[in-house]
C-alpha cells in the first residue's frame, strides 16, 4: 500500500539515542488516515507515531478493516525499504515495475524489497467485499538499501503451535523457526492466533525491542509482570522495550495479534511520502526520479500513476527518533 496523504508530514526515525534499555509497556495511539478515492479505505497508522518512530527496522505500520471497502492504489514508488503485505481477509492484486503480478491472500506473505527503487500498484479483487490486514514497512540498512528491487511471495511460512495458539513466523526468526523471507537486519514479525482461552509464552530475543499490534479480538499481554497483564485491543501499538526473553499472551475469546521486533535500528533515516532516505537532497532526487519514470513503470494497471506531493518548505532531516 501507499502513503496517499497529499501533504505527508516528515517522519524521522532512527538513532541510538532513543534506544530503550529494559522492558517497557508504552501504549501508543494510532491515527486514522483516509487513503482517498471513492469508498476509500481507512487505516490506523501506529508507526511512525509521536514518540516512537521505529521498532527494530519496522518503520511503518498501517492496519485496516475488517471493512467493506475497495483498495485501489495506483502505481507509486518506494525506495530504501521493504513492504510487508499481510492479509487476514480479502484478496489484493500486486503489480510492480520488475514485472511481478501476484495475488496476496490471507496467511501468505507478499514481500517487496524496494532497494534502490521500485514502483507498484495494489487493488483488491472484484470478489473481495471485506478487507482486513496490515501493511508494514521495514527500513533497509545502509549496506543494503541500494540492492536491486525484487519481489517475494511466500505461500508457506513456519508455524509454532501450542494448545489453543498458533504462531506464524512472517519475517525473521522466532523460537528457532525461520521465515524464508529475505531480511537485512535481525528482526521478527509474527502473527499469533489465539483460540478462546488460548495462551502461549513466546520466546523473545532479549537484544530486540518488541511491540504488539492487535488485528482482531483482545489479548492479555505480559501477564507475568508484577503489575499484571495489559489488555490490548485493536488500535494502539503496545511498545514493550527490550531485554525480554519471554512474553506471555492469552485471550478469553479468539484473537489475532502481530508481534514486531528487531535489533534497535542504528541509523538515522528520513521517511517522506513513500521514500526512505538519509537526507533532504536524496529525497528530492527520489522525487525527481519518480517524475521522470526512472524509478520504474507498472504495466497492467488501468489508470495513471500517483504523482508525488509537493515537498515541504522546510528541510527534511534525519533526527533522533524520540524528538
Ligand atoms: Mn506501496
Amino acid at each position: 500500500m501507499s502513503n496517499l496523504e497529499s501533504d505527508p508530514r516528515e517522519a524521522v526515525c532512527g538513532g541510538r539515542a532513543a534506544v530503550l534499555t529494559g522492558p517497557a509497556r508504552d501504549l501508543l495511539d494510532g491515527r486514522d488516515v483516509a487513503l482517498g478515492g471513492p469508498r476509500a479505505m481507512r487505516v490506523t497508522r501506529t508507526l511512525p507515531t509521536r514518540g516512537r518512530r521505529m521498532v527494530g527496522a519496522w518503520c511503518f505500520a498501517d492496519l485496516y478493516g475488517p471493512e467493506r471497502a475497495v483498495m485501489r492504489v495506483p502505481p507509486h514508488p518506494h525506495t530504501g525499504l521493504q513492504t510487508v503485505s499481510w492479509l487476514v481477509e480479502g484478496e489484493v492484486l500486486h503489480r510492480d515495475s520488475v514485472g511481478t503480478e501476484q495475488l496476496v491472500t490471507p496467511g501468505r506473505l507478499n514481500l517487496m524489497t524496494a532497494g534502490r527503487g521500485i514502483a507498484h500498484s495494489e487493488e483488491s479483487s472484484p470478489g473481495t467485499p471485506v478487507l482486513h490486514g496490515a501493511q508494514l514497512w521495514v527500513a533497509l540498512p545502509g549496506a543494503h538499501r541500494h540492492v536491486a528491487p525484487h519481489f517475494e511471495h511466500h505461500p508457506e511460512l513456519p508455524v509454532l503451535s501450542a494448545p489453543g495458539a498458533e504462531v506464524t513466523v512472517i519475517m525473521g526468526e522466532l523460537g528457532g523457526a525461520a521465515s524464508p523471507a529475505g531480511v537485512y537486519t535481525p528482526l521478527v514479525g509474527a502473527q499469533v492466533r489465539l483460540d478462546a482461552g488460548g495462551e502461549i509464552r513466546l520466546p523473545l530475543e532479549p537484544g530486540f525491542e518488541h511491540a504488539l499490534l492487535v488485528l482482531s479480538g483482545e489479548v492479555e499481554a505480559d501477564g507475568d509482570a508484577p503489575e499484571g497483564a495489559v489488555t490490548l485491543a485493536g488500535g494502539p501499538l503496545l511498545y514493550l522495550g527490550d531485554g525480554r526473553s519471554e512474553l506471555a499472551l492469552s485471550a478469553r475469546r479468539p484473537a489475532r495479534v502481530l508481534l514486531l521486533g528487531g535489533e534497535p535500528f542504528a541509523e538515522e533515516i528520513v521517511m517522506w511520502w513513500n521514500f526512505v532516505g538519509r537526507g533532504h537532497d536524496e529525497i528530492v532526487a527520489f522525487r525527481e526520479e519518480w517524475a521522470s519514470g526512472a524509478l520504474g513503470v507498472v504495466h497492467g494497471f488501468d489508470g495513471p500513476p500517483l504523482p508525488a506531493p509537493a515537498l515541504p518548505t522546510s528541510t527534511l532531516k534525519p533526527r533522533g527518533r524520540e524528538r
